[in-house]
């Protein structure tokens, strides 16, 4: 969609939280499996599940956790429409794809800062314009790049965002595109040790 804008981009709000706590308040890795498996991404993304390692064994490599949601806001002329779900989606992937990549590429060069440190994506693996390797059980082309997300791991996203950020994530209802969308993403942080 040609004229998908989104105005006052981006409103940015961050929170850290050690890894301990969050994985005691907001991660459940069983739980959130089973939404995986309702998505049509599962097993068809390298980034999402099932993967071949133990989430939980995932975030124990890591200190702390750098939550980060971005509100990425359609204009009010946008706002103004009635659209169809295929519609919404359209919307949705032109307005957050920009915001997303740029996320991105300031995430992997904080990595390159902080050595020991690894972003977690905004959602799941986007990167391959020809689609993922996985749905013909090749190997990841970009694990260089490749990023997992909260969700994916277990993370209980909108939980977080409440709790830690003060920030409700919204969706589409009635036709109706929301005041903004939710990208959230994070960094993890090593211990001193690391
Ligand atoms: S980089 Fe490409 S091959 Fe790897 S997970 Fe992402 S989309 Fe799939």
């Amino acid at each position: 969609m040609e004229d998908v804008k989104s105005k006052e981009c981006c409103e940015r709000t961050t929170a850290k939280i050690t890894v301990a706590q969050f994985l005691e308040n907001y991660v459940d890795v069983t739980q959130f499996l089973e939404y995986c498996k309702a998505c049509p991404n599962y097993d068809k993304i390298w980034s999402c599940p099932p993967y071949s390692f133990d989430a939980m064994d995932f975030w124990h490599k890591y200190e702390t956790l750098e939550l980060i949601g971005v509100k990425v806001r359609p204009d009010e002329s946008l706002r103004a429409g009635t659209y169809t779900r295929e519609q919404l989606g359209e919307i949705y992937e032109t307005l957050v794809f920009e915001e997303k990549r740029k996320l991105s590429v300031e995430l992997l060069a904080r990595e390159q800062e902080i050595p020991g440190s690894l972003f977690l994506s905004a959602g799941s693996c986007d990167i391959c314009p020809e689609g993922c390797t996985r749905t013909g059980r090749q190997p990841c082309r970009h694990l260089d790049l490749m990023r997992y997300s909260v969700e994916s791991l277990g993370g209980n996203v909108q939980k977080a965002v409440r709790n830690l950020l003060h920030i409700e994530i919204m969706w589409p209802q009635n036709g109706k595109l929301p005041a903004y969308f939710m990208l959230v993403a994070g960094l993890l942080l090593p211990g001193k040790s690391s």
